[in-house]
């Protein structure tokens, strides 16, 4: 039997592949919308492929297990020592290294209400206690959450801005709650959506580095940069950190194409800025749109944002499915009114509006 910590667990359940629900309701993949991931509808960077076409011919070889060459780029692109950087199989990746080599069933994980499905699993999975904050307007509590640290606390998880809520956390509330964490509790903040932002009220977390030893900013390349397939994300931290970090890394863990991809896409700062145009048009327009349908929604610094339905929400996701447009349901983050959508290309965001108001007319 597994142990009891991963018996309580439920499996990620990840967006519905468009070719499985074209299968299930008879549709063609290209009628279907896809706004359920928080992926980059851009399309990759055209760098990115001719990166991953050059090094395809030396498939037969392992990758450079230590990603020498995307660490120095993000190094100097970041302002950090290659030695604080650690690259992982997506940020869910360093997620999970950070948890095996530092959390153990002793221990307690603190996280917030309505947030990331991985922290449970990589929590759990290491049997330690998770504790879970109750939120406060959608977003985290850091208040509570720094008052819910015990002697046994060992890591804290924070998502700025936070998947699924959107919401954020601003700079002087950041750190008054880094201020109050004991130096011996590790605080990963989690900054996977951290390209989108382009307010000033939201901080970079490494500028905390330096002050706070017990930092780990983890981030990723699936989201503005768009290479959500490939997995590749990195963690930025006090080198005594990456080095624990690195003691339980499977070796090889970002392979050669994704490191190829990354590194390209760094350099193409073209396709950066048209995924940030991308995403700040296709909010306004879903803003819009929600206002048009007389709906409520939780204002957002993501690439997504969820809608308040003012009712269940499962039945409309179910006839948004049957019509071709996958979103998704967050009822398993505690939020059964809510629907959170992705934010696509512009007719993408139209014909989920559409079929949206057609389906909440007709029911
Ligand atoms: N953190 C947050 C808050 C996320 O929403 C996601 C992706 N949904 C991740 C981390 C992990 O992304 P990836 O493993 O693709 O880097």
């Amino acid at each position: 039997l597994a142990q009891p910590g991963v018996q309580k667990l439920s499996p990620y359940v990840p967006g519905k592949p468009v070719e499985e629900l074209a299968r299930e309701f008879g549709l063609r993949p290209d009628d279907i919308v896809k706004l359920a991931s928080n992926e980059n509808p851009l399309g990759p960077s055209p760098m990115a492929i001719a990166a991953i076409q050059a090094v395809l011919p030396d498939m037969t070889r392992y990758p450079d297990g230590n990603g020498f060459a995307l660490k120095q780029a993000l190094s100097q692109r970041l302002g950090v020592t290659p030695t604080m950087i650690t690259l992982g199989n997506g940020s869910n990746d360093i997620l999970e290294l950070i948890t095996r080599a530092f959390v153990g069933p002793q221990h307690e994980v603190v996280f917030s209400e309505h947030a990331f499905a991985v922290y449970p699993i990589v929590t759990q999975a290491v049997g330690a206690q998770a504790v879970v904050v109750p939120a406060t307007n959608w977003g985290h509590d850091l208040d509570a959450m720094a008052a819910a640290i015990t002697a046994k606390t060992r890591l804290v998880f924070v998502a700025n801005p936070n998947n699924p809520t959107g919401t954020w956390i601003e700079k002087g509330e950041l750190e008054r709650f880094l201020a109050r964490v004991p130096e011996q509790v590790i605080v990963v903040l989690d900054e996977a959506y951290t390209e989108y932002v382009e307010t000033t009220d939201v901080p970079n977390g490494l500028d905390y580095l330096k002050q706070y030893p017990n930092l780990l900013v983890s981030r990723t390349f699936s989201k503005a940069y768009g290479l959500a397939a490939l997995r590749v994300g990195y963690g930025i931290c006090q080198p005594a950190i990456a080095d624990a970090m690195n003691r339980v890394r499977q070796p090889f863990n970002v392979n050669s194409l994704a490191q190829a991809a990354a590194l390209a896409t760094l350099e193409d700062d073209a396709y950066l800025a048209e995924s940030r145009r991308i995403n700040r048009e296709g909010m306004a327009q879903l803003e819009a749109g929600f206002t048009a349908l007389k709906l409520q929604w939780i204002p957002s610094r993501g690439n997504f944002i969820a809608v308040d339905l003012g009712r269940e929400a499962a039945p409309v996701f179910q006839e948004l499915l049957r019509q071709g447009v996958i979103v998704r349901p967050v009822a398993n983050y505690g939020m059964p009114d809510h629907l959170r959508v992705s934010i696509g290309l512009p007719a993408e965001n139209q014909r989920f509006l559409d079929v949206l108001k057609q389906v909440l007319l007709n029911g």
